[in-house]
C-alpha cells in the first residue's frame, strides 16, 4: 500500500463529508478520529458516518472509487487520491442481538444519536462536523476525555456482555492514553473477564500486540492482571500473577511479579517479541518447574512464527548477556551475530536494571556488539570443503572440528587458513577421537 500523508488524508476526509452533504445527506466524522483530534493526536484513519445508505454512498462516489466489502454492516470504503488513503463511510446504524458475544446478528439503519449509542466508550462515541468545525457529542465524551476516563456508553455490564472484545479495548485505551477506567466499567470488565474466550484468538492476539508494543505496556499488563483478563489470555501465567486479593501480600511470587512489571516499564523498544519475552519470562523462572511451551502460546494466539522465534531466542539467551564477561567469547560471539542481538541487549538491560542493577555485563556485550563487522564476525578461516582432502568423513565429527577451529579463531589462537588446517588435521587424527 502506498504511504499515506496525514494532511492529504485529512483533506480527503473533509472532501468526503462535503460531497455527501452536497448530495443532500448528513455526514460527520465519527469515533476514533474525533477522539484523536480532540486529544491533539494525528488520527490513523478517518471514519465518516452518514444517513446515506451503502447504495447511495456508492452512487455519490462512483463504483470505481468504492469497495463494498463491509456493505452488510453498512460500511463502504471510499478510495482517496494518491497519498490520501481511504475513508470508511458507515451508514448510521443500531446493532441488534449479540448471540455470539462478539458481533451483532444484524444491523438496522437509524439516526446519528442512536449510532453514537451503539459505540463502545464515550471517548469513541463522538462526531465532528469538519465543515462547521463543531463537535457533536450525544454521550458526554468530551467530559470524559477531559477527565481522562474510559467509560462504557450506557450500562457497562450490558455493553461488555454483548461484545466481550470491548474488555480488551477498554484496557488498551486506558493504558495507551494513560486514562483510568471508570469504576462501573472496570467492575463490568472484572465480572465478565472469564467470558473473553468467545473472542477469536486472532483478535485477542492483535489486541495484546497493540498493548505490548506501546510504551505504557506496564499499565496494560497491570490492568489485564487486576481485571482477571491476563490469565484468560495467558493461562501460562496463572500461578505467577498475584490474584487481586493478595496483591498486598509480600511473598516471593508477588515480588517476582512486581519485577516483571518493572522490566516491562524499562523496555525502550516497540518490538512486540521483546515485550512478550519480558512478560512470559515470569513463567520461565528457574523455580517454575515445567516452563510453558512458548510455541504453543504463540500458536494459540495466532502470533507469527517470527514472533515465536524471536521471543524464544530472547528468553534463551538473556541470562548469558547478563553474564557476558564470564562467558567464553566464542559462545558470546555466536549470540551477538544473530539478527535480534540489539533487542536481546535491550531486554537483558531492562532485566539487569530491575533484578540487581548490575548492567556492566550488558554494557560489555554492547561494546562487543558495536565492533566493526570484520572483528565481531570475521570470515571463517576454513570451510567444510577444506576438511574433505584430510579424509574426514562428513558426520558429527565434521561439525565438531569446524566448531573447534572457529572457537580457536575467535579466541585469537589461530589467524590463518594454514594454522586452521593444521589444527583440523590434529583434531581429525585418530588419537584425537579417543574419549
Ligand atoms: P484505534 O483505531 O486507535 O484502535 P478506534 O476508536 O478508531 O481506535 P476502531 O476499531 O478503528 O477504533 O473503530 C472505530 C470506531 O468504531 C470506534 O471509535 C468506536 O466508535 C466503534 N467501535 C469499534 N469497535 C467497537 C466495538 N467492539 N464495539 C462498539 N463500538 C466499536
Ligand atoms: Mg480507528
Amino acid at each position: 500500500m502506498p504511504a499515506v500523508d496525514p494532511e492529504r488524508a485529512r483533506l480527503f476526509a473533509v472532501d468526503v463529508v462535503r460531497r455527501l452533504r452536497e448530495a443532500g445527506f448528513e455526514a460527520l466524522w465519527a469515533g476514533g478520529c474525533v477522539r484523536d483530534r480532540l486529544m491533539g493526536l494525528e488520527p490513523k484513519d478517518y471514519d465518516v458516518a452518514t444517513d446515506a445508505t451503502p447504495e447511495q454512498v456508492r452512487d455519490v462516489f462512483g463504483r470505481r472509487r468504492t469497495l463494498a466489502l463491509g456493505a452488510a454492516f453498512g460500511v463502504i470504503t471510499v478510495l482517496g487520491p494518491a497519498g490520501a488513503g481511504q475513508v470508511e463511510v458507515a451508514t448510521f446504524r443500531r446493532d441488534l442481538g449479540y448471540s455470539d458475544g462478539r458481533r451483532p446478528d444484524r444491523v438496522t439503519f437509524c439516526g446519528a444519536r442512536e449510532d453514537a449509542m451503539r459505540r463502545d466508550f464515550t471517548i469513541n462515541g463522538m462526531f465532528f462536523d469538519p465543515l462547521a468545525e463543531r463537535v457533536v457529542d450525544y454521550v458526554d465524551g468530551r467530559a470524559d476525555l477531559a477527565r481522562r476516563v474510559v467509560r462504557a456508553i450506557g450500562d457497562p455490564a450490558a455493553r461488555i456482555g454483548e461484545d466481550k472484545l470491548r474488555m480488551l479495548r477498554a484496557v488498551r485505551f486506558a493504558s495507551t492514553f494513560q486514562f483510568t477506567l471508570d469504576p462501573d466499567t472496570l467492575a463490568a470488565v472484572h465480572g465478565h473477564a472469564s467470558e473473553l474466550t468467545v473472542v477469536s484468538a486472532e483478535r485477542i492476539g492483535a489486541e495484546l500486540r497493540r498493548m505490548l508494543v506501546d510504551r505504557n505496556r506496564r499499565r496494560a499488563v497491570e490492568l489485564l492482571a487486576s481485571t482477571g483478563l491476563l490469565v484468560v489470555v495467558l493461562p501460562e501465567l496463572n500461578s505467577f500473577v498475584p490474584s487481586v486479593a493478595d496483591c498486598s501480600a509480600i511473598d516471593v511470587s508477588a515480588a517476582a511479579w512486581q519485577a516483571t512489571l518493572a522490566i516491562l516499564d524499562h523496555l525502550r523498544t516497540e518490538r512486540f517479541s521483546v515485550a512478550l519475552a519480558a512478560l512470559m519470562r515470569a513463567a520461565f523462572s528457574p523455580n517454575s518447574g515445567h516452563p510453558p511451551d512458548l510455541g504453543l502460546v504463540c500458536r494459540r494466539l495466532r502470533l507469527s512464527v517470527a514472533d515465536h522465534k524471536e521471543a524464544g531466542f530472547l528468553l534463551k539467551h538473556e541470562a548469558t548477556i547478563r553474564a557476558a564477561r564470564s562467558t567464553p567469547w566464542p559462545q558470546l560471539q555466536r549470540i551477538l551475530i544473530r539478527d535480534r542481538a540489539t533487542d536481546l541487549l535491550e531486554l537483558a538491560r531492562a532485566i539487569a536494571t530491575v533484578v540487581d542493577g548490575h548492567t556492566a555485563d550488558v554494557d560489555y556485550a554492547a561494546d562487543r556488539l558495536a565492533q566493526a563487522p570484520e572483528i565481531l564476525n570475521p570470515p571463517p578461516l576454513i570451510s567444510g570443503d577444506d576438511l574433505r582432502p584430510l579424509g574426514i568423513p562428513s558426520g558429527p565429527a565434521y561439525r565438531r572440528i569446524l566448531d573447534t577451529v572457529r572457537d580457536a579463531q575467535l579466541d585469537g589462537q589461530i589467524d590463518s587458513p594454514a594454522a586452521a588446517l593444521a589444527l583440523a588435521a590434529r583434531l581429525a587424527a585418530p588419537q584425537g577421537d579417543t574419549p
